[in-house]
């Protein structure tokens, strides 16, 4: 069975002070030993995000580049994420992909480097409003699993989690529907059984984001393809904790 995993995306937020007392309340917190947590920490603070949470949480970063070193002034590589005792990135954010404009081809790229490079990679996607309106969210999020996936070199599909986040309930207080989020993930293990393999379809943890918050997080985290979150707001707050204990 899939271990639950719940990530943390910090996204462009908090300084050594709060993010220094946000660790001291994970690292006191009783949270489930069934849970897989992951914090995505700004790139600038993954070394002192790593020295100072538990050993018990993993760490991500919120992107890398797709080469391991070079002439590519700002960007940062999966060799020097662990270099920090990194072991998870964050590809293919919605805000990488709309605010930044990161292409499909671009986020294959960096996923296929990352996996090379032994990092974990919670790869996301998700479709806008009007997609979804369109009537062509599953085409959507098809091709940006494919494009995720589209070097086909993925050796080892345990360091892969897929996050799927609608862009319309990123950081909008409108969460999908238990029943929304079932539907996509059950669509998207179809995929990966049909493109991939049986047995990828039933081990990749599925996580959803888009405004969980302690109060949605158990009814989201009961259906049966959601394996997890990918949380953003909430999990600069104590509420985290609940969220990570969604299951118990
Ligand atoms: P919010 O939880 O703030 O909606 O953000 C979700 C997200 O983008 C996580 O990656």
């Amino acid at each position: 069975s899939r271990k639950f995993f719940v990530g943390g995306n910090w996204k462009l937020n908090g300084d050594k002070k709060s993010l220094g007392e946000l660790m001291q309340t994970l690292n006191a917190a009783t949270v489930d030993p069934n849970v897989e947590v992951v914090c995505g920490a700004p790139s600038i603070y993954l070394d002192f995000v790593r020295s100072k949470l538990d050993a018990k949480f993993g760490v991500a970063a919120q992107n890398c580049y797709k080469v391991a070193k070079g002439a590519f002034t700002g960007e940062i590589s999966p060799a020097m994420i662990k270099d920090c005792g990194v072991n998870w990135v964050i590809l293919g954010h919605s805000e990488r992909r709309h605010v930044f404009g990161e292409s499909d081809e671009l986020i294959g790229q960096k996923t296929a480097h990352a996996l090379e490079s032994g990092l974990g990679v919670i790869a996301c996607i998700g479709e806008k409003l009007d997609e979804r309106e369109g009537g062509i969210t599953e085409k959507v999020v098809f091709a940006q699993t494919n494009a995720h996936f589209r070097e086909d070199n993925v050796k080892d599909w345990s360091k892969v989690v897929l996050a799927y986040e609608p862009v319309w309930a990123i950081g909008t207080g409108k969460t999908a529907s238990p029943q929304q989020a079932q539907e996509v993930h059950e669509k998207l293990r179809q995929w990966l059984k049909t493109n991939v393999s049986e047995a990828v379809a039933n081990s990749v943890r599925i996580i959803y984001g888009g405004s969980v918050t302690g109060a949605t997080c158990k009814e989201l985290g009961s259906q049966k393809d959601v394996d997890g979150f990918l949380v953003g707001g909430a999990s600069l707050k104590p509420e985290f904790v609940e969220i990570i204990n969604a299951k118990v």
